[in-house]
């Protein structure tokens, strides 16, 4: 539960005033909200500016670029994944190396493809050593994938991964136990499916991951897609 206090600061510092807070007391939840409200009201264009010039955590210090996203900002798929890569980091779009290329396999055996989908990641700059993302990172730039969700209006969202999908979902749940059902995110469907890296080392994992395409497709049809 958010407190009264939590959300007047994050206002406050999302309208660009000041806010002294003694070091250390800086509530994670109440930077959520500020990044939330800073994109509240941005449209596309306005949007990619502000992540592309984002210090909000340190690892703009390291990336080479932004990787805001990839696709039709129209799109009915939305496809989330964690963060970007070194190549992904290096020509400022998601999912361009080998797991990337079997993505592009995997929505084409659901008819769709890069141009057609939206293609984002929880983080917009690489995590060094592609480590997996620390938790001020991600609350830092929810905001801009929450707000990059409200412009999409997905009709389906697929959440690609362990990280992704426990990030937006809020659990810890194994990925293993939230594929297989549908949830909602922000009244959007939302299908959980494994990361594209791992299938490369699980082969035998393949199956599940069509099962999880094909719910997907299913919801996205019932939603009118
Ligand atoms: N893995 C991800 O989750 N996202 C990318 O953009 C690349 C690899």
């Amino acid at each position: 539960m958010i407190q009264p206090e939590q959300q007047r600061r994050a206002y406050l510092e999302a309208m660009g005033i000041d806010v002294w807070v003694p070091r250390g007391q800086v509530d994670p939840e109440v930077e959520l909200i500020a990044a939330s409200a800073e994109s509240d009201s941005l449209d596309w264009s306005a949007l990619r500016d502000t992540v592309s010039a984002c210090t909000r955590c340190a690892l703009h210090e390291s990336r080479t670029q932004t990787v805001f996203g990839v696709g039709n900002p129209d799109a009915d798929w939305m496809i989330i994944g964690e963060a970007p890569g070194a190549e992904e980091d290096r020509r400022g779009e998601p999912f361009v190396g080998r797991a990337g290329k079997l993505l592009d396999e995997m929505l084409r055996a659901v008819g769709q493809g890069r141009d057609s989908v939206f293609i984002a990641n929880i983080l917009k700059c690489r995590p060094p050593n592609n480590r997996d993302p620390k938790a001020e990172e991600s609350s830092q730039c929810r905001g801009y994938l929450e707000r990059q969700i409200e412009l999409v209006q997905p009709k389906i969202i697929l959440a690609v991964g362990r990280i992704a999908a426990q990030l937006l979902l809020n659990t810890d749940t194994p990925v293993g136990r939230l594929r297989g059902t549908t949830h909602t995110l922000r009244n959007t469907p939302l299908v959980v499916t494994y990361h594209p890296a791992y299938l490369l080392r699980s082969p035998s994992q393949k199956r599940k991951s069509w099962d999880d395409l094909c719910r997907a497709r299913q919801v996205a049809r019932e939603a009118g897609a």
